[in-house]
Formats: structure tokens, C-alpha cells, sequence
């Protein structure tokens, strides 16, 4: 990666038929990520604008290809592009099931779900799957090993005095002994050092502004340590 990549979304990578798009039509408010094999299509924190950008770039066939969602966390620039992708798959008549997978306790996705499903449920064309993960197991999605991984992700209590921790994960995904780390939103922490080491391409946060919030998320500095663990490296949500 060369010096102020980071700053060109979106961000592509791709391994044979491995292909990864990270999209952020806002850089810092809105995540969105598109993994795709010859055999998967998945989504990977839809935050606000996954619709448009999947839409104009990869078009509805595509689209409606997308099997699962993984999410790393709840905040708003991950998950704000979930209801109207949820919305557009059953207006365009998706028929297989969706998975959604999140760390359990990520009140947000519940809500959000529960939400939809008050709302459209009675004339949805899909079945949406909740599927809360609460350990370290790997499994398999359409030949991908997905191994979701603890990180360490904190948010600032209303008067900004306090932090608490956030349900959060990261993911490796293993295809045709290909790999991708993805860390989600974390501070430094030893499970995202330990799966980003040696994979082919790790995906590393590094918003923190300077040294005094990096119980928050990583510097550029502790971010590229990491990434340079890793044959390739993205890093994401760096300040603009
Ligand atoms: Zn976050």
C-alpha cells in the first residue's frame, strides 16, 4: 500500500476469483463492504450508502446474490445501511434466505430487525436469519471459512468521561487458502495482531485522532504495525 492510499476509496483487492470492495462514500460515517468468490456473494457492515454504491457498481443480479451480512458492531457508520438493503432485496423479490451475523448483544441490529419485521414482514419475499455469534468457532458460508474473532472496541458515555465496551468482532475470512483479516472497529488488541499476522490482506482501523484516545481505536502508526504483519493491508476510517 503507498503512502495516502487510504485516502482513494473505494478500495480493492483481489486474489483469483477473492474479490474485496470496500466502499466508504463518506469516509468516517459510513463503512460498506462487498466480498465475493465464484460462489459467494457477501455483505460485510453495510453503513449508509451500500444500496447506491452496490446498485451503480454491481447492479440488482448481484445484489440479490448476497447471502450474508456480517456485522462487526452496531454503531452507526456500520449497520446505517441495513433497513433500506433488507427493503430493496424484498421489493426486487429475493427468494433465498438471508443470514445476518453480529456479536450477540448488538442491540442494534435486534431493533433493527425487529423494526423491519413489524413493518414488512407480512409481504417479505426472503426469510431473514438472525444468527448471533457468541464464540470463536469458524463456519462455513458457500465454501468460505468465516473465524470471527473478540476485539476491543469502547464507546464514550454522553458526558464523555467514560467508555464502556461495545459487542464487537472482527473476521478472517479463508477461501482456496486465500485470507482476509478484517478488524471492525478496535483498539489494539492481541486477537486482531494474532489473525491479521501472515493473512493475505488485513483491513486495519486507525481512527484515533492522536495518542490521548487510543483505548478507542489505533494511530495510523499501531495500524500499520499490524497491517504490515499481513502480505497486503488496507487501513480504514483514518482521519481526514
Ligand atoms: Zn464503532
Amino acid at each position: 500500500m503507498e503512502k495516502n492510499d487510504y485516502l482513494k476509496y473505494p478500495l480493492i483487492w483481489r486474489k483469483d476469483d477473492f474479490f474485496i470492495k470496500i466502499y466508504a462514500s463518506i469516509p468516517n460515517i459510513a463503512t460498506g463492504i462487498l466480498i465475493t468468490t465464484d460462489k459467494a456473494t457477501f455483505i460485510v457492515d453495510p453503513g449508509d450508502g451500500i444500496l447506491r454504491d452496490l446498485n451503480k457498481d454491481v447492479g440488482a443480479v448481484t445484489i440479490l446474490k448476497v447471502s450474508d451480512i456480517f456485522i462487526s458492531h452496531g454503531h452507526h457508520d456500520h449497520v446505517g445501511g441495513v433497513w433500506s438493503l433488507l427493503t430493496y432485496l424484498s421489493v426486487m423479490r429475493k427468494k433465498s434466505a438471508l443470514n445476518i451475523f453480529y456479536p450477540k448483544g448488538c442491540k442494534e441490529i435486534e431493533s433493527i430487525y425487529r423494526a423491519f419485521i413489524k413493518v414488512y414482514g407480512k409481504e417479505l419475499s426472503y426469510q431473514i436469519n438472525l444468527k448471533p455469534i457468541e464464540n470463536s468457532k469458524s463456519f462455513n458460508r458457500n465454501s468460505v471459512s468465516v473465524k470471527p474473532f473478540k476485539v476491543n472496541h469502547r464507546e464514550l458515555s454522553d458526558d464523555g468521561k467514560n467508555s464502556s465496551l461495545v459487542p464487537s468482532l472482527g473476521f478472517k475470512f479463508i477461501y482456496d487458502s486465500k485470507s482476509i483479516c478484517y478488524g471492525g472497529d478496535t483498539a489494539y488488541c492481541e486477537s486482531l495482531v494474532k489473525y491479521a499476522k501472515n493473512s493475505d490482506l488485513a483491513i486495519i482501523e486507525a481512527g484515533a485522532e492522536d495518542e490521548n484516545t487510543t483505548d478507542l481505536h489505533m494511530t495510523i502508526l499501531q495500524a500499520t504495525e499490524i497491517g504490515k504483519t499481513a502480505r497486503d493491508y488496507f487501513l480504514v476510517h483514518v482521519p481526514g
